[in-house]
C-alpha cells in the first residue's frame, strides 16, 4: 500500500515564462536566451497569423533563424498530419504554437508525437491547455485528452489576447473555476480509491481559482490587471497538471459533465463555459457553497443555466447521467454508478441550471 504512493514520480515543467504587453516582437529574442536552437516551426490558424503569428514569425527571422510557417484550418486529424509531414521535412528543433487553444492543442500533440519542444503562444485564455501537458483531441481516436509534453516556454501577450472575444476569457474563467470540484473529487478518490494525491498541485491549481474569485470585478472590466491574473492562473493551472503528473487537480466530475455534453450535442458551447456550469451542480453534490461559484461565474459574465449554454434542459439532465461513464478511471462525487435520471433532473432544478 505505501509502495503505490512512493511510485517515481515525472514531473515536466516549463523553463521561461513570460506574461506582458507587446512582448511578441521580442519572441527571438528570448527564443535566444533559451538555448542553441537555429530550426524552427511556426504554427498557427488563419487568423492568429495575422495578429500574432507573422509578429512571432518576424521576429524569429530578425535575429537571424531559420524558420518556416504553417496555417492549419478546423479539422483536428488533418491539421495534426499537416503539422507532423512539415516537422518531417523541414526538421525543425523547436515547434511555436501561436493560436488559441485547438492550435496550441495541434501543435503540442505532434512536436510531442515527432519529439521535438514547442513553446506556447496563447491569442486567448479560454483554457488551461495553453500551458498544460494534456492534449484535448476529440476527434483523435476518440480521445478526449491525451498526456503528451507541457510546453518547454510560454510567451503570453496581454494585449494580444484582450483583443480576442471576451467570451474566450469568460470561458477560461469557468475552466479555473472548475478546481474548486476537480480538487475535492482528486481527495475523495484519494480516500475512497487510494489514489495518488499531490498536495502541493492541489493547492496550487485551488489557488488560481481563489484568485480569479478575488478579481471577478477586475476581470469584468477587461483591464490588462484583470487579464494578467486570467493568464497567470491558467498557466499555474497547467504546471499542477505538469507537477501531478495528470490532469487530476484540474479536471473532475464537472469536466466529465462537459466531456458527456460535447458526446450529447453538436451544438456545444465552450469548454470553460460547459465545466463552469458543472461545477456549480458538483459543487451541490459535494456540498459546498454552489451559490457562491454561481455568483462568481454570473459577475464574470460566463453561462451559469442552461438556457445561456443554449443547451437543452433535456441534454444537460442526459449529460448528467452519462458523465461517469466518459474515464471510469477518474473516480469522482458522481461515484461508479451515477446520477439516476431522478436525481439528474434534481440536481439541475436545485441549482437553477434548467
Ligand atoms: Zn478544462
Amino acid at each position: 500500500m505505501v509502495e503505490k504512493n512512493f511510485q517515481a514520480h515525472f514531473m515536466e515543467l516549463p523553463r521561461k515564462v513570460v506574461v506582458g504587453e507587446n512582448i511578441l516582437s521580442n519572441a527571438g529574442k528570448f527564443c535566444k536566451s533559451l538555448g542553441s536552437f537555429s530550426r524552427m516551426l511556426v504554427v498557427s490558424g488563419p487568423r492568429t497569423w495575422t495578429v500574432a503569428g507573422r509578429i512571432v514569425y518576424d521576429s524569429l527571422v530578425d535575429v537571424g533563424f531559420n524558420v518556416e510557417y504553417l496555417t492549419v484550418g478546423m479539422n483536428i486529424d488533418e491539421a495534426v498530419k499537416l503539422v507532423e509531414a512539415k516537422i518531417s521535412e523541414f526538421n525543425p528543433n523547436i515547434v511555436f504554437a501561436v493560436g488559441g487553444g485547438r492550435v496550441i492543442d495541434i501543435a503540442k500533440y505532434a512536436s510531442f508525437r515527432r519529439g521535438i519542444p514547442f513553446i506556447s503562444v496563447p491569442t486567448s485564455a479560454s483554457h488551461d491547455g495553453i500551458a498544460s501537458p494534456q492534449a484535448s483531441l476529440k476527434s483523435v481516436g476518440n480521445i478526449v485528452s491525451v498526456k503528451t509534453h507541457a510546453p518547454i516556454a510560454i510567451i503570453a501577450d496581454v494585449n494580444v489576447i484582450l483583443n480576442s472575444p471576451y467570451k474566450l476569457t469568460a470561458s477560461g474563467c469557468g475552466d479555473i473555476i472548475a478546481k474548486f470540484t476537480a480538487v475535492r473529487d482528486w481527495m475523495l478518490a484519494h480516500n475512497i480509491k487510494n489514489e495518488y494525491y499531490g498536495d502541493y498541485a492541489a493547492n496550487l491549481a485551488l489557488m488560481s481559482a481563489k484568485l480569479v474569485a478575488k478579481n471577478v470585478e477586475l476581470i469584468r472590466e477587461n483591464s490588462v490587471e484583470g487579464l494578467r491574473v486570467v493568464v497567470e492562473a491558467l498557466i499555474s493551472c497547467g504546471v499542477a497538471m505538469s507537477i501531478a503528473g495528470s490532469s487530476r487537480p484540474c479536471s473532475g466530475s464537472e469536466h466529465l459533465f462537459s466531456h458527456a455534453l460535447d458526446i450529447l450535442t453538436k451544438n456545444r458551447a465552450l469548454h470553460g463555459e460547459q465545466c463552469g456550469v458543472g461545477t456549480i451542480m458538483m459543487a451541490y453534490l459535494h456540498r459546498i457553497n454552489w451559490r457562491k461559484i454561481r455568483s462568481i461565474l454570473r459577475k464574470i459574465g460566463s453561462p451559469v443555466t442552461a438556457e445561456e449554454l443554449n443547451i437543452e434542459p433535456e441534454i444537460v439532465v442526459k449529460a448528467l447521467t452519462l458523465a461517469h461513464k466518459i474515464n471510469p478511471q477518474r473516480y469522482t462525487i458522481l461515484g461508479e454508478n451515477g446520477l439516476t435520471e431522478e436525481a439528474a433532473k434534481n440536481l439541475a432544478k436545485n441549482t437553477g441550471v434548467i
